[in-house]
């Protein structure tokens, strides 16, 4: 069936019959050695996309949530597995750059990709420029010489700004440039990367794939232009993902849609309640104003999900803690994108170079899990009301 929906493509994604057997589910397949029933078989083989041949490049298990992810991006050629959101962001980046080269890397980057850029890529001989995330079209008047790849992610961590991914993305093919672009807020179910000009969509698995807060997991899915670079880039560097968690990537898959829209009604239930305390000043989530990008959301996105930033209306760190350490449902803790809620004090400020940020006073990141969002309002205004923050 052809045009088939999202949520039918979760569904059924990647369950091939000769994968599954009768049985619902593809189980989880085990392997390093394959065998071979002869010299002259295991002559011809070579590593390839659902042929067994060596446990790092696969098993029906891999195969399978591989071949899910790549469906849901229409335009790709195929996706890449690796065992965190990190990894897949580095692999990704060392497919597609070489010695000499340059990466425009959006300044509202995840905090680990920055520090892999400054560190380990620059010791490549490779070297970052920082953009202000808003900067759109106006992209094309920063690709140099050697600009070779830019790196987006939108909404940004942290501060959440929403970035023109088409314009960007339109900007760097005019030059020949590839754009990667981590989509771990959104997934494919609410921004489509590829149909926005994306070469390589990276998603930390850890989150919303998974699910349940108990699964690292990444993947890079990559059109035709990409794909063999990204597959050889992959299997060089040695990366594979155990069956066992790309199992649970599949059984997180399967209920993807509802979740996530669920995260996302609870979520702008508590931000909308958020937004009327007289402790809170800007609301850093993508559907209200206050979020830089705010328009470019409306106009790309299909959705929300559950995790934003809002900023305190006075007081310090201290009145912070105060607040947080006061809340009884949400945990503290770093990741997010599983059934529970969530909550972290963020300090975005001193780790950008090119642009300033959004948002006065002490931030607070939430990520809005499954509960009942009264319950979640309810412990927020227990916390407000014990002075955690002055208004
Ligand atoms: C968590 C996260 C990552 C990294 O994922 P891990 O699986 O924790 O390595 C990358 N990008 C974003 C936006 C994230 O939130």
């Amino acid at each position: 069936m052809k045009d088939r929906k999202p949520d039918t493509d979760l569904v059924h994604g990647g369950r091939r019959r000769e994968w599954r057997g009768p049985a619902v589910n593809v189980p989880v397949h085990r392997a390093s050695t394959i065998l071979f029933d002869s010299v002259a078989e295991l002559r011809a083989a070579a590593p390839e996309f659902g042929k067994a041949y060596y446990g790092l490049h696969g098993t029906p298990t891999q195969w399978a949530l591989a071949e899910a992810l790549t469906e849901l991006e229409p335009g790709a050629a195929g996706t890449m597995l690796y065992s965190n959101g990190l990894a897949a962001l580095t692999a990704a980046i060392m497919a597609v750059l070489a010695a000499g080269d340059e990466i425009l890397v959006t300044d509202s980057v995840y905090g680990p990709t920055r520090r892999f850029c400054d560190g380990l890529l620059k010791r490549y001989g490779v070297a970052t420029r920082y953009y202000d995330p808003m900067i759109g079209g106006g992209i094309a008047d920063l690709i140099g010489e050697r600009t070779r790849a830019i790196l987006l992610e939108s909404p940004g961590s942290l501060t959440m700004e929403v970035q023109d991914v088409p314009a960007i993305c339109a900007a760097a093919r005019a030059r020949g440039v590839a754009t990667l672009l981590d989509n771990t807020w959104a997934t494919p179910l609410f921004f489509p990367a590829m149909a926005a000009g994306v070469d390589l969509s990276i998603l930390a698995g850890t989150k919303y794939v998974g699910g349940h807060a108990d699964v690292m997991l990444g993947s890079v899915t990559a059109n035709a232009d990409w794909y063999p670079r990204l597959e050889r880039a992959s299997w060089d560097l040695g990366h594979s993902v155990s069956p066992d968690d790309a199992w649970l990537g599949l059984r997180g898959l399967r209920t993807m849609a509802v979740r996530l829209r669920q995260h996302e009604a609870n979520a702008l239930k508590v931000a909308h309640w958020l937004k009327a305390r007289p402790e809170v000043g800007a609301m850093l989530h993508p559907s209200f104003p206050d979020c830089p990008g705010h328009d470019l959301w409306v106009r790309d996105f299909r959705g929300a999900t559950g995790l934003f930033t809002f900023a305190l209306r006075g007081g310090g760190d201290a009145e912070r803690v105060r607040f947080i350490d006061a809340l009884e449902l949400f945990g503290i803790g770093y990741s997010w994108g599983g059934y529970e809620s969530l909550v972290l004090p963020v300090d975005p400020k001193p780790i950008r170079t090119a642009t300033a940020c959004q948002g006065e006073g002490p931030l607070v990141r939430l990520h809005i899990g499954l509960e009942d969002p009264d319950d979640l309002i309810e412990d927020l205004a227990r916390a407000f009301d014990l002075g955690g923050a002055t208004p």
